[in-house]
């Protein structure tokens, strides 16, 4: 009962939204995509919507031609980020309700640099196919993380504010972990930013922070597409390698449990 009312109220919202998209009146910044919602929601201290991370990276990458990434965050919610060759910095919508960012800058191939203001746990398998979508890493069979040590949040809803900041000390060629970033300052900052459409240093104190070394974590990369494990999986008789349901053509009766019938990958047959 309770999912079907909260499925109603969604269905409610989307229709109110969409019925009131022409009304200019909605809007705080149309040239952002920018709505009113989001200036009470950056206002009041609340968790940074989707809008205001993609019109702060959309104002990043202009100012800063030359790297990469900086994508539009709803990109991921179907694995649709586009692959990377160059330096990319690139906020994440991760694990419930969360933003941090990732940067290649400075990382030898195959490696990224994880910036969480949570300074959390590991990353969702879901975040690992994200990050390896982004990379799509040929001639490795792992990625490896670097988990900075950066400033941690001093409240719940701050974790898209500092994902923007540290996104724009990595644009400005300033290295996060050793930048103590005054908090209670960030939000107003960005209000600033977004309203003069420009991304300027967010404020800090003028002492370095010390950083702790970081700690690294690495998870394996499989098939023709490089990314993790997920669904079900099939190894290649010859090359041993494992390959998603998905992502290749194989008899049904590969599948099945007790499978005797040998496969072999594109490659090998
Ligand atoms: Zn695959
Ligand atoms: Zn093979």
């Amino acid at each position: 009962m309770m999912s079907l009312n909260v499925y109603y109220i969604d269905i409610v919202d989307l229709t109110e939204v969409v019925a009131d998209t022409d009304d200019p009146d909605i809007y705080w910044m149309k040239d952002l995509m920018l709505y009113k919602e989001d200036k009470k929601v950056l206002l009041h201290g609340c968790w940074l919507t989707e809008s205001i991370i993609t019109a702060g990276q959309i104002l990043l990458r202009k100012e800063n031609q030359n790297i990469g990434g900086l994508q539009p965050t709803i990109l991921s919610e179907n694995f649709q980020f586009s692959i990377q060759k160059e330096e990319f910095v690139q906020i994440l919508y991760v694990n419930n309700s969360h933003w941090l960012t990732i940067s290649s800058i400075g990382c030898p191939k195959g490696t990224i640099n994880v910036y969480d203001s949570l300074s959390s746990n590991g990353l969702s398998t879901r975040t690992m196919r994200v990050i390896a979508g982004i990379l799509f890493v040929t001639d490795q069979r792992k990625i490896t993380i670097n988990h900075i040590d950066v400033q941690t949040k001093s409240n719940f809803s701050d974790c898209g504010v500092f994902s923007l900041a540290f996104a724009t000390s990595l644009c400005q060629g300033e290295d996060p972990s050793i930048i103590s970033y005054i908090s209670y300052q960030l939000r107003d900052h960005l209000y600033k930013c977004l309203e003069n459409r420009k991304m300027l240093s967010f404020p800090r104190r003028s002492r370095q922070r010390t950083a702790r070394s970081g700690h690294q974590t690495s998870f394996n990369i499989y098939c023709e597409c490089r990314l993790p494990q997920y669904g079900s999986m099939i190894t290649c008789e010859r090359c041993e390698e494992w390959f998603h349901k998905k992502c290749v053509v194989a008899p049904n009766a590969v599948w099945k449990k007790g499978n005797t019938i040998q496969w072999f990958c594109k490659n090998c047959s």
